[in-house]
């Protein structure tokens, strides 16, 4: 029965991570792999995570299965953070949680709700986008359409995005990404936020903010600007949760779907559908990675400590864009890449060509997506000068 399966290419980003173990270069460089770095090069786990998950060996008591709607405390905790304790929306109790296996397991519950209770809408993602999102909506069934985002000189195409959404047609979900967009690191600015708030609200569009990233790019608060303001002013509003990135706890799976809607009662309607979706996908979501997130939120003192590691974390990578531009001030390129210092988040759309990224590959051993995606994180003081003279040697 096997016989006619075909085998497929596996994931870019995984070839690319094996060409670079396999590379003897002392002096190589990942910019590939998409999960933070310290100085050192280590994705490490943040103290107040360690020391959660130490109160948690004593004090954890059952073993139970935790619902499908997961941990309602960890909901609670996740709205707040997305919100603000004080928001409109949960005062109003329009706002409902369902946990789930990451952000990418969110996304695929949006997914399927979209498909099974709003048939026949299109789902709109930015070009370019988080490639699985084009893996998880097509998997879902949904028919997928694509928005400009990025200019022919490597800048936020904002006039594109806005002449594209103002023709989509009325009821279609558009995703957008809350902040550190991956993989260009353009953000909104509040302005522009506003912008596309009276599009979506003029046009009738269902928002998908997807918010994988919340206090890696200006803090928490700051990059929750966008879905804050689309909750406040819309009726109808979806928002996809990770607390991968910045709880440092990827492989504990560890997200949430929100779902907004225009009173509690349309929300609890909206809540059993999840609940169904959520069994038939893997029954419960895991609980390790929401208790250790809700057992942080529980007490000041790891609530501090967590705060500050995420400010590290933010304040390095925002910290590594300065640097790296101020590298190519020597070689007249400081003008050229200037955004880079602007864009948020991880990732870089640095403007290189798939030749130059090649060549910086072959010749330097320096590892970034075809793309010209880079990963900042992976930029330390130790490797910043060899970086940047290799860029410079490419581009000139
Ligand atoms: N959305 C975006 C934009 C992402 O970059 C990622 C992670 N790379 C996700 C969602 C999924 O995150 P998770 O690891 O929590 O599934």
């Amino acid at each position: 029965m096997f016989e006619p399966i075909e085998r497929v290419p596996g994931d870019a980003i995984l070839g690319l991570i094996q060409q670079f173990k396999d590379d003897p270069n002392p002096q190589k460089v990942d910019l590939g792999v998409g999960v933070y770095r310290d100085e050192d090069g280590v994705t490490p786990i943040m103290g107040a995570v360690k020391a959660a998950e130490k109160q948690l060996i004593d004090d954890e008591a059952t073993k139970a299965y935790i619902g499908s709607h997961g941990d309602p405390q960890y909901g609670e905790h996740v709205l707040k953070m997305v919100f603000g304790a004080e928001s409109a929306v949960l005062a109003d109790k329009r706002a409902s949680a369902t946990q789930a296996p990451g952000g990418t397991g969110a996304l695929r519950l949006a997914a399927d709700f979209i498909a099974s209770q709003l048939p026949g809408k299109s789902i709109w993602l930015s070009d370019p986008t988080w490639p699985n999102h084009l893996g998880v909506f097509s998997a879902a069934g949904l028919e997928i359409q694509r928005y400009p985002y990025v200019d022919a000189q490597n800048r936020l195409d904002f006039d594109g995005m806005l002449a594209a959404l103002e023709n989509i047609p009325k009821g279609d979900v558009v995703v957008l990404h809350a902040c550190c967009h991956n993989p260009t690191g353009f953000d909104l600015s509040a302005d522009q936020w506003q912008t596309v708030l009276k599009v979506l609200k003029d046009r009738e569009l269902l928002p998908l903010v997807d918010f994988a990233y919340q206090g890696f790019g200006n803090g928490i608060d700051e990059d929750a600007y966008g879905p804050r303001l689309l909750a406040e002013n819309l009726d109808e509003v979806l928002i996809t949760q990770s607390c991968s990135k910045n709880f440092g706890i990827y492989r504990e799976r560890t997200g949430c779907f929100i779902a907004v809607a225009r009173d509690t009662e349309q929300m609890e309607n909206v809540r059993s559908q999840l609940a169904i979706t959520a069994r038939e996908n893997y029954s419960n979501p895991p609980a390790h990675g929401s208790a250790i997130v809700a057992t942080i939120f529980n007490s000041d003192a790891l609530y501090q400590q967590w705060h500050d590691e995420l400010k590290t974390m933010r304040t390095r990578i925002n910290d590594l864009r300065k640097k790296f531009v101020a590298g190519l001030e020597p070689h007249g390129l400081a003008d050229r890449f200037a955004y880079v210092a602007e864009q948020r988040g991880m990732f870089s759309y640095t403007g290189l060509t798939e030749d130059q990224v090649k060549t910086l590959r072959d010749e330097h051993s320096i590892y970034m997506v075809g793309s010209g995606r880079a990963n900042v994180a992976g930029l330390n003081d130790a490797n910043m000068e060899y970086v940047c003279n290799a860029i410079a040697s490419v581009v000139k």
